[in-house]
């Protein structure tokens, strides 16, 4: 279980057990870091094996976070909230009205949104309890679906690698392979097709690739197929994991970048091999940062266009990224690290502690 050795060792600030009868409900906060600003991050529902999965799940992924919105230049820390319990069938409004309390009891140090598990009805009911939430649908002032800026933000990151790779970010006459035509990965396809990319689209669900179809041309590859195609970029964009020991020795790409979270199997292993084998990698959290741009856009009174051309600002992030990259011989994904590392540690001294109260209006 939780103590302060465990909380030191990861860098945690805080973690808050969350627990009430009448809701049924329990749930865990983990307060990453707030040196940029209030921690920010979604709250998962899941039926975790016990209670030791669910706090190794919200401590791994609010150290996540950190990463992501310092990466994206945001004034936002790291945190992320899992309720433990099925999502399914156990879902209500007491019960995350509840949750609400708990977080509005954090006086902003804690600002959720939707995650796995958790949609935006859920964060509209944690919403009649607190300010500190966002992700709300667009009828209430909200922000609603985050995917087409995830998408485009994508896209630019994209242009971005191929003017690293080859002098150039034109996209034009490219053959990219997208894993995955749900709503990122539509969105995706969209904005390659207007640019007149060749496209090599895979999904599990027919129905999905069918609707992609209606708006763009693209050659559809099978979910087994689309690592072996012989596209130039690789945009995974459906699941996590998938650049792995078996799939690696398939690819032929000069360039991985696409939304999906969690790409690399192993982080150290694969981005090496990748680096090795002079596959030019974008960091998943990087590139698909324009999701947690639009939700972070919301607090300040929502506007897509705001939100999208913060998303265009990936380009330079990524090269900045690559650059690291070159000058220390490490893999991108080290190479992201360290930039944000030293962005925490340049702007540490400030107020590391109790900095979410006010950060809410900070810009
Ligand atoms: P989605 O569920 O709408 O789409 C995922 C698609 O992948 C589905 O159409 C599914 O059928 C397909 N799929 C599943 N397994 C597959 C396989 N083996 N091969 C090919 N296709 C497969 O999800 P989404 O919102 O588009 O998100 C896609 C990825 O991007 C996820 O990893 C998500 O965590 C990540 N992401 C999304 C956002 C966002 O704004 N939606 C933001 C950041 C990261």
């Amino acid at each position: 279980m939780v103590n302060f050795e465990i909380l030191e060792k990861s860098g945690h600030e805080q973690v808050i057990f969350c627990s009430n009868k009448e809701s049924g409900l329990k749930a865990i906060i983990a307060i990453h870091d707030t040196t940029l600003g209030p921690a920010i991050g979604g709250t998962r529902m899941l039926n975790y094996d016990n209670e030791e999965a669910a706090l190794n799940d919200v401590l791994r992924l609010s150290r996540g976070m950190t990463y992501k919105a310092a990466a994206a230049g945001l004034n936002f820390g790291g945190g992320k909230a899992v309720i433990i319990g099925d999502s399914s069938t156990q879902k209500n409004e007491l019960l995350f009205r509840t949750f609400g309390k708990f977080v509005d009891g954090l006086a902003g140090r804690y600002i959720t949104a939707e995650d796995v598990g958790t949609d935006v009805r859920d964060m509209e009911y944690v919403r009649m309890e607190t300010k500190y939430v966002t992700g709300i649908s667009k009828a209430l002032g909200g922000s609603g679906d985050p995917s087409p800026v995830t998408a485009y933000g994508v896209y630019i990151g994209m242009k971005a690698c191929a003017k690293e790779k080859w002098g150039n970010d034109s996209l034009r006459g490219r053959k990219i392979a997208v894993q995955g035509a749900g709503a990122v990965g539509r969105y995706l396809c969209e904005h390659l097709y207007n640019e007149g990319a060749e496209i090599y689209v895979s999904d599990i669900n027919d129905v999905k690739i069918k609707s992609v179809l209606e708006t763009i041309k693209a050659h559809v590859v099978s979910p087994e197929e689309i690592y072996e195609t012989d596209a130039e970029i690789f945009a995974p964009t459906a699941l996590g994991s998938v650049i792995n020991d078996k799939t690696i020795e398939k690819f032929k790409f000069e360039i991985i970048a696409g939304g999906a979270n969690n790409q690399l199997e192993d982080e150290l292993k694969h981005g090496k091999i990748l680096l090795d084998k002079g596959i030019l990698y974008a960091p998943d959290y990087v590139i698909n940062a324009g999701g947690l741009i639009n939700v972070a856009n919301e607090l300040e009174g929502y506007r897509q266009d705001r939100a999208m051309k913060q998303a265009e600002g990936i380009y330079e992030i990524l090269n900045k990224i690559f650059a690291i990259s070159k000058e220390e011989n490490v893999p991108t994904n080290i190479a992201s690290n360290k930039l944000v590392e030293l962005r925490l540690q340049r702007v540490g001294g400030i107020s590391k502690i109790f900095s979410g109260a006010k950060g809410i209006t900070r810009r």
